[in-house]
Formats: C-alpha cells, sequence, structure tokens
C-alpha cells in the first residue's frame, strides 16, 4: 500500500527571497481568485463549468496583457498549479455534496484574501527542483527562476519526492515536501486490537465503551476567539491597509492558524491511537448535516431555541467530526482495521443494561438514569455502550467483547 507523507522545513530566506515568494504568491491568489470569479459568472449566466483546460490556456494571453504582464514574474507552473488546486476545490465540494453536507459543511470554494489567507505555492513537478546536503543542520533547494535557498533540515526526507508546498507562517516561509512511500506490511497483516464503539458528544469529544474520554480542549479555542474578536474590533477602527491595520490582520490569521493546529493536534492523535489499539471501531453514522441544519428551521416552521442550538452547532463544527472520520478511516485502513457506522437513533436514550428505551431516561445532559433497572452512568459512556453492542450485533465478532464492556461497565465511576 503506498501512502504519501509530508515533511516540512523552515527556511532561511534573505530579503531579496522573501520579496519573490510574496510576490509569486500574490500573482497565485490572483490568478486563484480570477479563475473562481469566472467560474462563478459562467454558471450564473449559462450553466456552464469551466474546466482546468480552458482555464489555463488564457493564462497565456494575461502574461502578454499590459495590466496583467507581472504574471510572468513566477514560474508558470505555480500559476497552473492554482488553477488545479481552484479544480480540485469544486471537486471536493461536489463529493461533499453527494455525501450528504450541506452550507457551510460544503464548503463552497472561496476568494483567497490578502493577509488573511495563507501566502503560498506549489511546485508540482519535482524535476523542476533539487536539493542537496551543505551540512548537518543545512539543505538548498535549487528552484527555478530565483536559485538556492537554505532549509534546516531537521529530519530526513523519506520516500520519492512528488511535489513541494512553500508558504508563509507569520514571519517565516516554510517548504512542505510531499513524498509517496511504500507501506510496509507483512502479508496477510491482521490486526489483533479490540473492538470499540465511540460516542461523539458536546461535553465530552469522544468517549469510548471502555470508558476513555478523549477531550479536544474547547476551552483553549474558546480564548484564542475571544482575543481575535478583541482584535476584529480594534481592527475595524483602524484606516484600512494602514500599517497598523495590515499588522492587526496578521495577528488575527495567526490566531486562526492556532486554533486550526489545535484542533489538528487532537484529531490527529486521537485517531492514531485509536486506529493503533482497535480492529474494528463503531461509530454514529450522525450526518452531521441533519444537526446542523435544524438550528435556523424553514420559514413555515422555525427551529425553536434557535440560539441555544446554533451555539451547539457551532461547538459541533468546531470539534471537526467529519474531519475526524476521515483520518480514522485511513489510519484505520493502514493498520489493517476498519470503521463502521450505525443508525444513531436511540443510542443516547437506550440503557445498555436492560435495553429499557425511554426519553426520561436521559433527564440532564450529563446523566443517564434508567427507569427501570436503576442504573446510573455518564450519558456519553452508556450512548457509547450502545454503539458498540449495536456494532457488535452486526457483525460477527462472537460474544468475546461484551464480557469485557460489562467488566468495564461495573467498574466505571463517574
Ligand atoms: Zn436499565
Amino acid at each position: 500500500m503506498k501512502i504519501s507523507k509530508s515533511f516540512k522545513y523552515r527556511l532561511l530566506t534573505n530579503k531579496e527571497q522573501d520579496l519573490a515568494f510574496s510576490g509569486w504568491a500574490g500573482c497565485c491568489r490572483f490568478i486563484y481568485n480570477l479563475g473562481l470569479s469566472e467560474r462563478k459568472n459562467a454558471w450564473e449566466q449559462d450553466k456552464t463549468t469551466l474546466s482546468y483546460v480552458t482555464q489555463a490556456n488564457k493564462l497565456k494571453d494575461l502574461k502578454k496583457a499590459p495590466e496583467t504582464e507581472w504574471l510572468r514574474e513566477p514560474p508558470a507552473q505555480l500559476l497552473q498549479q492554482s488553477l488545479r488546486d481552484l479544480d480540485q476545490a469544486y471537486k471536493n465540494f461536489f463529493t461533499r455534496i453527494k455525501k450528504g453536507l450541506v452550507g457551510a459543511e460544503a464548503g463552497f470554494p472561496r476568494f483567497k484574501k490578502k493577509g488573511k489567507s495563507v501566502d503560498a505555492f506549489r511546485f508540482p513537478d519535482p524535476t523542476q527542483f533539487s536539493t542537496r546536503k551543505v551540512s548537518n543542520k543545512k539543505s538548498m533547494i535549487k528552484l527555478p527562476k530565483i536559485g538556492e535557498v537554505k532549509f534546516f533540515n531537521s529530519r530526513e526526507i523519506e520516500g520519492e519526492i512528488r511535489n513541494c508546498t512553500i508558504s508563509r507562517d507569520g514571519k517565516y516561509w516554510y517548504i512542505s515536501f510531499n513524498c509517496e512511500m511504500e507501506l510496509a506490511r507483512p502479508n496477510n497483516h491482521r490486526h489483533l486490537g479490540t473492538m470499540i464503539g465511540i460516542d461523539r458528544g458536546i461535553a465530552n469529544t469522544m468517549v469510548t465503551s471502555e470508558g476513555k474520554i478523549y477531550q479536544l480542549s474547547i476551552g483553549k479555542i474558546k480564548k484564542i476567539e475571544q482575543r481575535k474578536s478583541v482584535l476584529q474590533k480594534r481592527g475595524r477602527k483602524k484606516k484600512k491597509f494602514s500599517r497598523n491595520w495590515t499588522r492587526k490582520i496578521r495577528s488575527i490569521a495567526k490566531l486562526d492558524r492556532r486554533i486550526f493546529r489545535v484542533r489538528h493536534d487532537f484529531l490527529h492523535k486521537t485517531s492514531t491511537t485509536i486506529a493503533k489499539n482497535h480492529s474494528y471501531i463503531v461509530m454514529e453514522d450522525l450526518r452531521v448535516k441533519n444537526m446542523s441544519k435544524t438550528a435556523s428551521g424553514t420559514t413555515e416552521n422555525p427551529g425553536t431555541n434557535v440560539n441555544a442550538k446554533s451555539a451547539l452547532n457551532r461547538s459541533i463544527l468546531r470539534q471537526g467530526w467529519y474531519k475526524f472520520q476521515i483520518l480514522l478511516e485511513y489510519k484505520s485502513a493502514w493498520n489493517g482495521g476498519y470503521v463502521s457506522y450505525i443508525d444513531p437513533k436511540n443510542t443516547s436514550r437506550k440503557c445498555s443494561k436492560c435495553g429499557h428505551t425511554e426519553k426520561d431516561n436521559r433527564l440532564t445532559q450529563e446523566s443517564f438514569c434508567c427507569k427501570k433497572c436503576g442504573l446510573e452512568l455518564n450519558a456519553d459512556y452508556n450512548a457509547a455502550i450502545n454503539i458498540f453492542t449495536q456494532g457488535h450485533w452486526g457483525s460477527a465478532c462472537g460474544d468475546a467483547g461484551i464480557g469485557r464492556i460489562d467488566e468495564a461497565r461495573t467498574n466505571y465511576r463517574t
């Protein structure tokens, strides 16, 4: 099985290189935005979809036109790659629609704003650049049009380099090599981990049927967002494009990236741990769309309790469940395990011990108390066990798992 992996390093640019990179990133952003507005217009005017090739063919004319001749500065492949990225963004959007996502979750391609979106560009063809080591700590990459740029080779690049992306994060530029490699896995590999059910919730990000909680630090994200809104307020008072305004915008973008990293780390770490230790993972088929759609309701039937619900939905989206699914699915596949989804109906109302199902079993968000047998458990944990059991009956695992769960539940203290 082939996998791709990225290796990212900090570049040691000089002033001239900094300037060139900023300019190239600007050109790429310009082409991306131009391409997006062209596609939007074509669709609005005569319901046609422009292809990558049609758009790329126009690049030549743009470079000849006096008002856009500055597009000749960056290597041609960077601009082509921007149009390819745009094409991919459209394809991803349609895939998400097919999967049943709507609205913000489906994510229609957006315009890239200067100072807000990351300055970046990609060399898609590995024959266009080359690297060489100059010392134990430093290497050089030779790029078209600009020559050699130094970078810190903090670790060895593995596999075969497919492309590289240069991007700015704060003050520095970074280079990320995307490499492809063969994943060494013995034939007939069998995952020896156990089966597990996972409940994804609001109060607890994830609870497993073994009583383990994986928590995304929402508090941390909220704090960053508070700081962001303060900066945004201050930014509004500044004169647009002034030095202070630019500084504020940069700090806001920095906070956005920090939020991204907090969530990204959590999702990666959790999915790695779970995929490593469990061969069969059961989760609810949440269709996040159903939950995010109801908040505003329809005009005839406005959603009740709109504010509380949209706050809830925001935190759902904030936790990145959809991304988690994708990560877990491919990591499980690497490890020889698999992920399966069950119907979420009643998982939070059903007693995991006697099976009694009643709305009143769950009177508060946190606690579950069975009206029939008196079982008291953390509500998310109870749901996780139900998810496990339901997945268990849907599989051919034998009875081995159930005893283990009974044991775990007895030992669990809320
Ligand atoms: Zn019960």
